[in-house]
């Protein structure tokens, strides 16, 4: 496609937007379990929305020229830091995301310890954006397994994985993938007794588990209130129900921050300097974050936090009570993972029966001895609605009995194993689309309302070439 010649009428390009929104998946209303938070509070998006819109032309890059800037993001790290036990001396920075609080921190530790061939210990549970840190900055990442029930690495065996190049230890509170919390405090003790930062991972439950605390949950310490937490990260487009595009890194104190900033004086351009990993940045989701958290305040976040509790517990209860499920964990904050009971029903069959009942749930699959399960993202706009998504859900499990399990065929599992991740060639690739049932053809790139048989293909497939084949999809999506 290349650029209309006399361009369109601001109408029909917005015609053709809500067009293109048709067919994406609902952000609002309860029915998608990942990915959207939804306060369901009527007036908060247009709140966000106008907050951006007052901003959108200043640019993030430099603070001093548009000190609203300054003054808005300062206000927000300090909210941020009082949830999370920071003192006096916390500080903090606005970011794009988790995956961006979460690179910074990694870059801060291993700037700041400046030690070779550094190394960053964290449970096989922790998000994939400390995978991404490592392979973005060189880090090796030494992953700690978890146990195949409770989710949680043995403090032992973290203490274990820690070497004179460590530069940084994990903890999750809670991890993404089952929603349970990590023994921070011993694994920040292992680290502490090392000389080594410790960052706590609290993207999704760190604007959660605070006022779940003041609900009268009991919520482990988890933050700054912990001994030798060095760094925690805080995603406000998640629980704190800002549009996309905010985190926030906090650091104990600004020495630990230095090593996070990055400046350059030997070009002939300005003298550089950055917080963040972007240079020139919208200023629209900072102002977005500052208005809804102001607007909110505790009171709201603490109404959000019961609503999302209840419906929580609500969920948890429901599904435990189908016959052939499974909760794992079991969870200790807004998401809930269950997987299938020796003789329950094809996880990925059942997500594929949700969806036609338009549900979307997660589909997340087996790693070593952790199974496989399908995830739900609890937010408050979720209440109203866990009634009639168990009704559903056991309407799918029947369904998906009936349908029965998708399974690869043991040639194709084989082919599969057989395949060299790093030298896949697009005919080998070609044809593992065909098996899944997908032929690329002509114009944008639809997935069956089926996936089953492609998740079961992907979940035949070793991690190594699950990427790789993941890659390959990528290339053949993003294509003018
Ligand atoms: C969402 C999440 C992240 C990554 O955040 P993004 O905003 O998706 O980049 C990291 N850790 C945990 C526990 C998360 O839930």
């Amino acid at each position: 496609m290349s650029l209309s010649e006399r361009g369109a009428a601001a109408d029909d390009v917005l015609t053709a937007l809500a067009d293109l929104r048709a067919g994406d998946l609902p952000t609002h209303g309860g029915r998608t379990w990942a990915y959207v938070y939804d306060s369901g509070l009527a007036g908060l998006d247009e709140l966000a929305h106008r907050a951006a819109q007052a901003v959108t032309g200043l640019n993030g890059l430099d603070p001093t020229v548009f000190p609203s800037l300054l003054a808005m993001e300062n206000e927000v790290v300090g909210a941020a830091a009082a949830l999370l036990g920071g003192g006096p001396d916390t500080v903090g920075t606005v970011t794009s995301g988790g995956t961006e609080s979460i690179l910074l921190a990694v870059k801060a530790a291993r700037d700041g310890a400046g030690v070779e061939r550094p190394q960053l210990v964290a449970p096989v549970t922790a998000h994939a954006a400390f995978a991404k840190a490592a392979e973005y900055f060189q880090v090796e990442l030494v992953p700690v397994d978890v146990d195949p029930v409770t989710f949680r690495p043995d403090p032992a065996a973290v203490a274990a994985a820690v070497t004179d190049r460590t530069v940084l230890v994990v903890a999750s509170a809670p991890s993404y993938a089952h929603g349970v919390i990590d023994p921070v405090a011993e694994i920040a003790a292992v680290a502490a007794e090392r000389n080594v930062r410790c960052h706590v991972d609290a993207c999704i439950g760190g604007w959660m588990l605070p006022f779940w605390r003041r609900l009268g949950v009991e919520v482990p310490d988890f933050d700054f209130r912990v001994p030798g937490v060095t760094s925690v990260s805080v995603d406000l487009h998640k629980y704190a129900y800002a549009p996309k595009g905010t985190s926030v890194l906090l650091h104990r104190d600004a020495a630990l921050r230095r090593s996070q900033f990055f400046a350059f004086a030997d070009w002939p351009g300005y003298s550089m300097i950055n917080a963040t990993m972007q240079s020139t940045k919208s200023a629209a989701p900072l102002a977005a974050a500052w208005a809804v958290l102001r607007h909110l305040g505790e009171e709201g976040y603490l109404g959000l936090a019961e609503r999302t509790l209840d419906a929580t517990r609500a969920l948890i209860s429901g599904v435990s009570a189908v016959e052939g499920l499974r909760v794992l964990g079991p969870p200790q904050a807004s998401l809930v993972a269950f997987g299938a009971a020796p003789d329950g029903p094809d996880l990925f069959v059942l997500a594929d029966e949700l969806t036609v009942r338009g549900w979307y749930v997660q589909p997340q699959f087996a790693l070593g001895e952790l199974p496989a399960n399908l995830h739900l993202t609890v937010t408050a706009a979720s209440a109203p609605r866990i009634e009639p998504f168990l009704a559903d859900l056991r309407a799918s499990v029947a369904a998906a009995r009936a349908h029965g399990a998708v399974s690869v065929d043991p040639g194709i599992v084989e082919y599969l194993r057989s395949l060299d991740p790093s030298t896949l060639t697009s005919e080998e690739f070609a044809g593992l689309l065909a098996v899944g049932g997908l032929a690329p053809g002509e114009g944008a790139f639809t997935l069956p309302t089926r996936m089953a048989e492609i998740n079961a293909l992907l979940a035949a497939a070793p991690p190594r070439l699950r990427e790789r084949l993941l890659v390959e999809f990528f290339g053949l999506l993003y294509v003018p």
